[in-house]
């Protein structure tokens, strides 16, 4: 049989496909120093509850973002927060969505490495991207109360944002953000993870799939009246939001117990 296959020799058939492409292309990230070697295996966390939301954008995860972009256009100073593994999976969105929304994109890292943050600038130039910060690191000043390399921003980005993007963010600056008295948004596929119990505002859902839709929904929000944004913001409610998502874990586990079962009885002779 002739199969499409990409370059990295995988079939569009595989029921896996797009998981896997993304795979090579974090694989391929962390080759050119975009990503940190840490970076895969934060991805393979994520990728396991991906695949208990039958790896799919659920409905509270719309909400979430709903409420995100309004948010994100109603603020001041809103600031997108971009490390190796965002940077490598959505460039091109993360430049369209900066734009769409008026929002800077800084580059903030947990795992600093020579040259590190020169990879991401140029990948996010080569997507278009016209003002970056977070690259002068003799500039950076520090957020107290938080002992890792993410302390440092930029004095014109996180520093003064009053609501800071932080797509796959770790729990101990979420919580210094938080004390810093900034609205934090959060993409992180765990729901259960410090970020998202402690974000104001929790996508639970994959970053390649959020930030396309995201831009979809500012482009829609963006005709509404600040009247109406205020709504959609005063209407969400993050620990809800949360309980069902984990409800939809519970639901998919339950159903799995009965079709796994199914799958591999019919598959027995295989
Ligand atoms: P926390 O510090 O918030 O308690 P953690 O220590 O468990 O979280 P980290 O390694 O700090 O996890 O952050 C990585 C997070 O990013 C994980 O929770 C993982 O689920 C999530 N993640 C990884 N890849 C993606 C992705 N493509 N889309 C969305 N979330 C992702
Ligand atoms: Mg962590």
């Amino acid at each position: 049989m002739n199969e499409n296959k990409d370059k990295y020799q995988i079939p569009d058939s595989h029921p896996r496909a797009i998981s896997l492409r993304t795979r090579h292309k974090i694989i391929e990230g962390m080759k050119n120093l975009v990503v940190a070697e840490a970076g895969l295996i934060a991805h393979g966390r994520g990728e396991a509850f991906d695949y208990i939301f039958g790896e799919r954008t659920n409905p509270p995860a719309i909400k979430a973002m709903r409420a995100a972009v309004a948010t994100l256009i109603l603020a001041e100073r809103p600031i997108i927060s971009v490390n190796g593994n965002t940077a490598i999976l959505t460039s091109k969105e993360l430049v369209e969505l900066s734009e769409a929304l008026n929002s800077k994109l800084e580059i903030n890292l947990f795992y600093r490495k020579e040259g590190r943050i020169q990879a991401i600038r140029e990948i996010l130039e080569l997507a278009g991207a016209k003002e970056i910060l977070g690259l002068n690191e003799d500039m950076m000043v520090e957020i107290e109360e938080l002992e890792s390399n993410r302390r440092r921003v930029d004095p014109q980005g996180i520093n003064i944002a009053d609501v800071v993007f932080v797509p796959l963010e770790d729990g101990d600056r979420t919580e210094a953000l938080k004390k810093k008295g900034k609205t934090v948004i959060a993409v992180d596929l765990n729901p259960i993870s410090r970020t998202s119990i402690h974000a104001d505002i929790t996508i639970v859902d994959n970053i390649t799939r959020v930030l396309p839709k995201m831009i979809e929904i500012t482009y829609e929000l963006k005709r509404y009246s600040e009247e109406q944004l205020k709504k959609i913001i005063s209407d969400y409610n993050n620990k809800r939001n949360i309980q069902e998502m984990l409800d939809i874990i519970k639901n998919y586990i339950e159903n799995q117990k009965e079709d796994a079962f199914k799958f591999l009885n019919n598959n027995i002779n295989i």
